[in-house]
């Protein structure tokens, strides 16, 4: 191990193994989702991974992450849905790379930036069906899709597809599902009956491109499964076969003793109610490390380390650089391997440490690292 406080380590094989899981079990293209660093594994790398097990598509947020990925060489189809006011359009246009309008004003943006790329640009059209984030409201559809029709006739773009998101995926019964699917089929007809023939329709994320076959249309945008993690706890099928692809590891600190009444960490909310060992490992807030790992109180909630093979859990709160947990009666030595989450029959997984903590496993892997470099294998 190196100077730094872990290694987290990224199994690319696992993002190929759960591509090709994900692409056999939906039968339609699949757009690898890898915004945000690819959710913490590494952007380039990701969607590399992601190619090479069989996804047709990258995805990402920003236009500032596809241009990375032009830079590091990937040349292949790549979608970004959202434009940080001011962006620069004409690079992406010339790079071929499918912008995301979601309004007339938009449009407008990137019809100026083909002009001056000499370039038509392409386009896809995204729709609000619900979730109330991004994309063209219901009542302004009509004028999109009248302003993205005369655009691509007069040569600014080509409307390569239109898509939208859904609020409620990982919960399969929520009512949402059935009206945002609905809304959708509505946008589509609506598109058509306005002259346009986008070719890639897609509404699925990870937990509807697994649990809701009906939503799968031309393709579906998958993230947080290509990592192997679950996007619908308590829903996914079990024997799906997905490998997480994150693995976050250090080692034992520093060991000592606890007697009856000792208090661990800041505001000494945690008390030692027996004598016990307590071990320190040197990652905090700091590192990603979520603060809400530990939290006081009756009954209170702590996520656990595995350090050998055995669940130990934390106490007291995380520190910015250093969290404690009490590993009982057992003989432990300085450099012991401590194993956050990851991958393994005897380790915590990224989902039990989001429970843990109040939060997603999306949050856990994508904020982990701080001073910590990645690991490929
Ligand atoms: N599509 C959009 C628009 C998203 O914002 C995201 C992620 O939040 C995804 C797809 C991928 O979702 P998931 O990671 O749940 O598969």
């Amino acid at each position: 191990m190196s100077e730094e406080p872990a290694e987290i380590v990224v199994d690319l094989a696992a993002i190929r193994h759960n591509v090709g899981v994900l692409r056999r079990l939906t039968g339609v293209p699949l757009i690898a989702v890898v915004k945000a660093d690819g959710y913490g594994h590494g952007l380039e790398q990701a969607a590399r991974a992601a190619r090479d097990g069989g996804a047709e598509w990258i995805a990402v947020a920003t236009v500032a992450e596809a241009v990375r990925l032009r830079d590091a060489g990937y040349g292949g189809p790549l979608l970004c849905w959202l434009t940080v006011p001011g962006t620069d359009l004409v690079r992406p246009v010339a790079e071929g790379i499918d912008l995301t309008a979601y309004s007339v004003a938009e449009l407008d943006d990137i019809a100026a930036a083909a002009a001056t790329a000499g370039r038509r640009a392409r386009v896809q059209l995204k729709v609000d069906t619900g979730l109330n984030r991004g994309g063209a409201s219901r009542a302004a559809w009509a004028e999109l899709f009248a302003r993205a029709r005369d655009g691509e006739r007069a040569g600014s773009w080509k409307i390569t597809g239109l898509f939208s998101h859904f609020a409620c995926a990982d919960e399969p019964r929520h009512p949402a599902n059935d009206r945002q699917e609905q809304a959708f089929r509505a946008a589509v007809a609506l598109a058509e009956d306005s002259g346009l023939r986008p070719e890639l329709l897609h509404l699925a994320n990870s937990a509807a491109a697994i649990l809701r076959p009906s939503s799968r249309f031309d393709a579906v945008r998958c993230g947080l499964a290509i990592y192997g993690l679950d996007p619908a706890p308590g829903e996914t099928p079990a024997d799906l076969g997905l490998v997480p692809a994150m693995t976050v590891r250090t080692r034992l600190a520093l060991v000592k003793q606890l007697e009856p009444g000792d208090a661990v960490s800041y505001g000494h909310h945690w008390v030692a109610d027996r004598a016990t060992t307590l071990g320190l490992v040197p990652l905090g807030y700091g590192d990603g490390v979520p603060r809400h790992a530990f939290q006081p109180g009756s009954p209170g909630t702590a996520a656990e380390v595995a350090v050998g093979r055995r669940r130990r859990p934390l106490r007291g709160r995380v520190c910015m650089d250093q969290f404690m947990v009490d590993l009982g009666g057992d003989a432990a030595a300085v450099g012991d391997e401590v194993v956050l989450f990851g991958a393994g029959p005897d380790v915590p997984t990224a989902q039990e440490w989001a429970e843990a903590c109040g939060t997603i496993s999306y949050e856990i892997v994508t904020r982990i690292g701080g001073r910590s470099g990645r690991v490929y294998v």
